[in-house]
């Protein structure tokens, strides 16, 4: 018997994995995380599975689950959104499944800053001018620690991509501001890959006022990095004629 904690995806029930989507639909017992995970993927369940929605369960009565389906030797589809590397509380659940001897693994997701990228059609790495990419989100309720905090991570330059921040923009953009000029460029996706999904793009100086207007409170990401102005940037090597790899021999001799 084994707990698959499986990666939902974004939104679009079309972004799950065909292997998550095959233990979706293999699994006796569904759990999925409330509302962020669509209704389309918990559909594929069998007619005769349980299924439990996690949202108004906690931390002892998920476990309470995972023991009684160890006990009836069935396993779990655990659904969570996005991909459970990021903010998905796995460690926690991990951690108890551990102490009970019950096997668990994870199928990845497509996350949400993926989406999002995808949904402005951003390579969020530009040649020579970003290759870095931070995922973090502002401290609000849930505390960041000191070393992390967004001044210090925008010294970097990186593409920033800020979970859990959309309430936080006003904070966001006065740290943010400390480092960058108010013309640094800035992106909001809500929903990506949902229906609904709406993409604002800006700067500093105008995305608060721009995510108040539209009233995005939630499900944001706010991408923050200068490869959302860039367009002069160089070709890739991976595609360079002159540029050898394990995969491809020059076809044009570099005359240097
Ligand atoms: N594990 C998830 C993140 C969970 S934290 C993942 O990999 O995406 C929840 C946060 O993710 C939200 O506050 C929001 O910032 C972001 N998020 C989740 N779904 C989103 C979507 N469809 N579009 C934009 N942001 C989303």
């Amino acid at each position: 018997m084994t707990v698959y904690f499986i990666g939902a995806g974004p939104g679009d029930p079309d972004l799950i994995t065909v292997k998550g989507a095959k233990l979706v639909e293999a699994c006796p017992v569904v759990m999925y995380a409330g509302s962020l995970v669509p209704k389309a993927v918990i559909e594929r369940a069998r007619d005769d599975a349980k299924v439990y929605n996690s949202a108004d369960m906690d931390l002892n009565e998920i476990t309470a689950v995972y023991e009684q389906a160890h006990a009836a030797g069935q396993d779990v589809a655990r659904v969570q959104t996005g991909d459970l590397s990021i903010y998905s509380s796995l460690a926690e659940q991990a951690r108890r499944l551990d102490a009970l001897g019950i096997d668990w693994q994870v199928v990845p997701g497509v996350s949400s800053f993926q989406a999002s990228a995808a949904a402005l059609g951003q390579e969020l790495t530009l040649p020579e001018e970003c290759q870095t990419i931070i995922l973090s989100r502002a401290s609000g309720r849930t505390p960041v620690p000191e070393k992390e905090n967004l001044k210090s991570l925008a010294a970097h330059e990186a593409t920033l991509c800020l979970f859990l921040s959309a309430s936080l923009i006003n904070k966001v953009v006065k740290e943010l501001s400390e480092v960058y000029p108010q013309d640094w460029p800035v992106a909001v996706v809500e929903k990506a890959s949902h229906p609904e999904q709406r993409i604002l793009r800006g700067t500093l100086a105008d995305i608060a006022e721009q995510m108040k207007a539209a009233k995005i409170r939630a499900t944001a990401m706010i991408i923050v990095s200068k490869v959302l102005a860039i367009d002069d940037f160089v070709d890739s090597k991976l595609y360079d004629p002159t540029f050898s790899h394990a995969c491809r021999k020059a076809k044009v001799i570099d005359s240097e």
